[in-house]
């Protein structure tokens, strides 16, 4: 798709102070593309705060060398130190409820606020929408922004983007990698991304804690419909057991899928403040937007969450039952 990026463009001639947010629990793409962002607004000589709802997962370290882009909202930073903020950026989003506690000052927040996103499900957020649904990630949007714009891809901007890329493709395997993705990856290396420091940052400086949470998972594996849905369940207990982190359960959903003969797979991880969250993932065509839609949440076809009230056993019950429902109606419907 061809974005007509003129209104952002508009918003670069005219304002100089933004703001830069992306979802709770942020992954490779959200941390990327702010890091995209972020550069190219600074070649055009803007002033850039990028600050999160979430706390950067130690993972994603690399992206923030010296610690001084990614800002916490609600601890470092509160509303009153945003006061002069004249635009918010916000990436790898289309839903209120995964801006969490930063919801409300983005509903209040004066100034325009401009969306850049790729996800299927979309909450009337009052922003200007640049969209692509087609877009394996948000990463791409941002290239194609930095392009548009006439910035450079310096080494710094390159490095996010190839995260953004390579992490919302499942590290170029899952069927939204496309010739183009690898296109873009290419030139993403030939601007100085090092795509090798850039795989052992992320999947090779694991912790004791990440793996055993990791293997407690696949031990307690389940599964349902005669091997068509798999399922796992982290609570709380787990990661104290197991010296982990909320976010070292980050990919672990993929376990679920990698089991012969899955269809849906599923990771239900108790949450700090109460509730549960659910990833989805389908192997078989089933749209889990729609799915997660139906629970509360969102995302793409192929992957999904949504966070849930209530307990996790209640929770898993629940969430089984849709999927099932929603994999064999004519059968669950005979069985009442
Ligand atoms: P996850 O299972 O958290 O890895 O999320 C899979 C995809 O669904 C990601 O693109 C998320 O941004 C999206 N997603 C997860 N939870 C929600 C939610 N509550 N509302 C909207 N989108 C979500
Ligand atoms: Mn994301
Ligand atoms: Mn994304």
């Amino acid at each position: 798709m061809i974005i007509d990026w003129t209104p952002l463009a508009d918003l670069i001639e005219t304002r100089d102070r933004f703001l830069v947010t992306t979802h709770v629990r942020p992954d490779g793409d959200a941390l990327g593309s702010e890091v995209g962002m972020a550069g190219l607004l600074r070649q055009k000589g803007k002033d850039v705060r990028v600050v999160n709802v979430s706390h950067t997962p130690p993972r994603y370290d690399f992206l923030d060398p010296d610690g001084s882009l990614f800002e916490h909202f609600g601890t470092a930073v509160h509303p009153a130190d945003l006061a002069d903020r004249e635009v918010a950026l916000i990436l790898d989003l289309s839903a209120w409820s995964q801006l969490g506690d930063m919801a409300e000052y983005v509903r209040s927040f004066p100034g325009p606020r401009v969306v850049i996103d790729h996800h299927l499900s979309q909450d009337d957020l009052g922003a200007l929408f640049i969209k692509d649904t087609a877009a394996e990630a948000t990463g791409i949007l941002v290239m194609s922004a930095v392009a548009a714009l006439g910035a450079a891809l310096t080494r710094e901007v390159a490095t996010g983007l190839l995260t953004a890329i390579a992490m919302d493709t499942g590290w170029f395997r899952h069927t939204n990698t496309r010739p183009g993705t690898l296109r873009a990856v290419a030139e993403l290396i030939e601007a100085g991304a090092d795509i090798a420091a850039i795989y052992r940052d992320l999947f090779e400086r694991n912790t004791l804690g990440r793996l055993r949470l990791m293997g407690e998972t696949l031990s307690g594996l389940q599964t349902d419909m005669g091997g068509r849905v798999a399922y796992a369940t982290i609570s709380r207990a787990d990661l104290e057991r197991t010296g982990a982190i909320p976010q070292d359960s980050e990919d672990m959903v993929d376990f679920t899928v990698s089991l012969r003969g899955v269809e849906v797979g599923m990771l239900f991880i108790e949450q700090a403040r109460g509730g549960v969250k659910v990833s989805l993932r389908s192997r078989n065509g089933l749209d889990c937007a729609q799915l997660a839609a139906t629970l509360g949440g969102g995302g793409h076809r192929a992957a999904a969450g949504a966070t849930l009230p209530g307990e996790m056993a209640e929770n898993v019950d629940r969430v089984l039952r849709a999927v099932r429902q929603a994999l064999d109606p004519a059968t669950v419907a005979a069985q009442g």
